[in-house]
């Protein structure tokens, strides 16, 4: 296991797969390295990999107001990804190249040691959780891994395509904070 610093430093220079090759910036993460909450997306879009923090574009924005409507923000909890470079036209990351980033994320998690993790997406839920994870119908569950809560909400993208997804996610919302209530994580 890498400190931060290192682990910072390898994966700016990081060459494990092909998405270094076009890509402007490592997004490595942003907020509170001793968050108890962590939120993790499947990887930077267009804005994230010019600017090198996730959620910066239109999926980011709706993210911050979702946050905002349980008392959360970049200064409280984590915000990281499944894979740390923009895949090309924003397709899903390839299986090849989650395994080749997945460690970081591990290494960011065993740094953090957060109470909560929220998979934002059908990827990440794919990968954190369980592989036949089922976005439409476990949405809003809780399950305890390692000792860790874990759960998924939709993508803030699947929310600005299909606004009518949104009343579920402001109920998951709402039980997530159900969830740093229940387990004292500190917000
Ligand atoms: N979508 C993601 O999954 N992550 C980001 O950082 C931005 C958009």
């Amino acid at each position: 296991m890498q400190d931060w610093d290192n682990l910072e430093r390898i994966c700016h220079s990081c060459t494990k797969c092909g998405l270094c090759e076009n890509r402007h910036h490592v997004v490595f993460g942003v907020g509170s390295r001793t968050a108890d909450v962590m939120f993790v997306g499947e990887g930077p879009g267009e804005q994230e990999d010019l600017q090198g923090i996730p959620f910066v574009g239109p999926a980011g924005k709706l993210l911050d107001d979702m946050l905002s409507i349980i008392d959360l923000d970049r200064t409280n909890c984590y915000i990281a990804n499944i894979v740390k470079c923009r895949p090309p036209r924003n397709r899903d990351p390839l299986e090849t190249e989650q395994d080749a980033c997945i460690d970081y994320l591990r290494n960011q998690v065993a740094l953090i040691q957060p109470k909560i993790i929220v998979c934002l997406g059908r990827i990440a839920a794919m990968r954190l959780i369980r592989s036949d994870f089922r976005i439409t119908k476990e949405h809003g569950q809780w399950i305890e891994k390692n000792g860790v809560w874990m759960s998924a909400i939709y993508h803030p993208s699947a929310l600005l395509r299909d606004p009518y997804k949104r009343p579920e996610t402001f109920d998951d919302l709402l039980s997530l904070r159900d969830k740093i209530r229940e387990t004292g994580a500190k917000v």
